[in-house]
């Protein structure tokens, strides 16, 4: 943080929900700033990218309860500016577009507060874009207008010029228009835009909850009624409305407008959030487990120490590579001490984490389970052989047993614990409390324990029918079952890829 001279601030256009669509200098401001000024129409994951440390400020600015007032607002940026703070001012869309942009710089301009401006993607193009109407079209339009239906129509004298507007531009884009819709209607119709003129609404356009309402200027306003679609929405007027029948997409993918509970560890979270996000769930991480450290690593390091002298090193998931690859570091060996061993890796991923060591793993089963482990070793001879099986303390899967059974001196070591995630308890017990929640994903057993743990055996049972439960394989299927969770969608392919790909076909199904 400076301390000394005037700041800066940064008028940032945070696009107009979905997170990916703030531009690249927008996020390098939200970085950089020492304090952060939003509104109600920035995303909750863009606040994620700003330094832990930055002031974080809610302006507000709900439909009918103004947190602070304009005039506040631009004193509040004067004052960040002038206590010699970086300021990212986060607004929604761009902040040019009735986004009161100008009056802030306005205000900076007067005490000497440089400013820059970074314009966002404003939701009167993308919030179309994202219900599949493109704004101007070959041959459709040749003209848009963005234009505020916030007017009070009982003002008498309007700004718009209606008689010029209604026929004079091809496409129009009424922003803030949800509570005037049958005003502007009106407008339109008495200055002769024909009353078949093809409409939408789009409600939270680019975002998991978006809607989209469509009709004609004839009968747009009973629609929006009957759909009690509010604001904030975009309306759209003009023949390139009527496009979106065959261009519509972001509402067409296979898991729009689902609301699935990611359970993973947070760390491991992110691969299967985005893919469900790129089918168009809308997710919510809410980690059951949490991966731990040992109290004591004697055992483990005893067994590193003579990694050496085992045939094979069974892994049965990433975080026993990572785990067994930081006591390596712990004990001043690298990757060397495998020397000639043997290695096991189950499922891609895992086998991914050792080649990311330098090792590549011998065998990779694809399947989770102990018959397709002892299936992978049907060709070596395990009669006599030490094996070591690096994994969680509370594990409780066959394979010991079934490599014993083929003659292998197996030493199971456990190099770490999961632990339910205590941090989740209260948004899952509500989740499952409020009914919000379409699907719940459980890629392992531990997934499962400590989600019951966590919301309790008895709300656990009582999930309302409604709620899918989705495994990644016939394992964790299982103990969902043994705790009377019905488990309607099992993964094929036990991965992530496999979890994801196996909603999307129960989706479609
Ligand atoms: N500066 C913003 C607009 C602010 S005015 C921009 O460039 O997008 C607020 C109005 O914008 C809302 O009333 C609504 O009409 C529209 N709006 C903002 N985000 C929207 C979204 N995600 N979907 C539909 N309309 C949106």
């Amino acid at each position: 943080m400076r301390d000394t001279g005037v700041g800066r601030v940064y008028l940032v256009g945070a696009g107009p929900g979905d997170p990916g669509l703030l531009t690249v200098r927008g996020l390098q401001c939200l970085r950089e700033a020492d304090a952060l000024v939003y509104d109600r129409l920035a995303n909750d994951r863009l606040l994620a990218e700003a330094r832990p440390d930055a002031e974080r400020i809610y302006v507000g600015k709900e439909p009918d309860a103004h947190t602070l007032t304009q005039d506040e607002i631009c004193q509040l940026l004067v004052r960040l500016g002038l206590e010699g703070k970086t300021v990212c001012r986060l607004k929604g869309g761009d902040p040019f577009v009735f986004g009161r942009g100008g009056e802030e710089a306005l205000a900076l301009l007067e005490v000497g507060v440089p400013f820059e401006i970074v314009p966002g993607v404003t939701s009167a193009i993308a919030a179309a874009a994202y219900a599949g109407i493109p704004v101007t079209h070959r041959g459709v339009a040749t003209s848009f207008a963005a234009i505020t239906g916030h007017e009070d129509p009982t003002k008498g004298e309007s700004s718009i010029r209606w008689d010029r507007l209604a026929t004079g531009v091809d496409t129009l884009v009424f922003l803030m228009g949800v509570g005037n819709l049958p005003h502007i209607v009106e407008n339109l119709v008495a200055n002769g835009r024909p009353a078949g003129t093809p409409v939408a609404l789009v409600r939270w356009g680019t975002t998991p909850k978006q809607r989209v309402v469509t009709g004609t200027l004839a009968d747009i306003v009973e629609r929006v009624a009957a759909a009690r679609l509010k604001s904030p929405a975009l309306i759209v007027v003009g023949e390139v409305v009527a496009l979106r029948e065959q261009l519509k997409w972001f509402d067409q993918r296979p898991l729009f407008g689902k609301r699935v509970v990611v359970t993973r560890s947070r760390e491991q979270a992110s691969a299967l959030t985005e893919k469900l996000e790129a089918l168009g769930a809308s997710v919510t991480e809410a980690p059951t487990i949490r991966i731990e450290d040992l109290a004591d690593y004697a055992e483990v390091d005893s067994a590193l120490r003579q990694l050496a002298t085992y045939d094979w090193v069974v892994f049965t998931s990433v975080n026993a590579v990572q785990h067994v690859r930081r006591r390596l570091d712990v004990l001043g060996l690298d990757a060397r001490a495998f020397g000639g061993v043997q290695l096991c890796a189950i499922g891609p991923a895992t086998g991914d984490a050792l080649r990311q060591f330098g090792l590549r793993p011998e065998l990779v089963p694809e399947r989770f389970v102990a018959e397709s482990v002892v299936e992978a070793f049907a060709e070596h001879d395990l009669a006599g052989k030490r094996v070591l099986l690096p994994r969680a303390l509370e594990a409780r899967e066959l394979i010991p047993e079934k490599l014993a059974e083929r003659g292998a001196h197996v030493d199971v070591v456990p190099v770490y614990r999961t632990v339910a995630d205590e941090r989740s308890a209260d948004m899952l017990k509500q989740l499952v409390a409020s009914g919000e929640v379409d699907v719940l994903t459980f890629t392992a057993s531990s997934t499962v324990h400590n989600f019951v743990k966590l919301v309790g055996e008895e709300a656990a049972h009582a999930l309302p029918a409604e709620v899918v439960c989705a495994s990644i394989g016939p394992v964790t299927s299982r103990t969902a079952e043994e705790y009377g969770l019905t488990v309607a969608v099992e993964a094929s392919e036990h991965t992530i890829d496999g979890l994801a790909d196996a909603l999307a076909a129960w989706q479609q199904a």
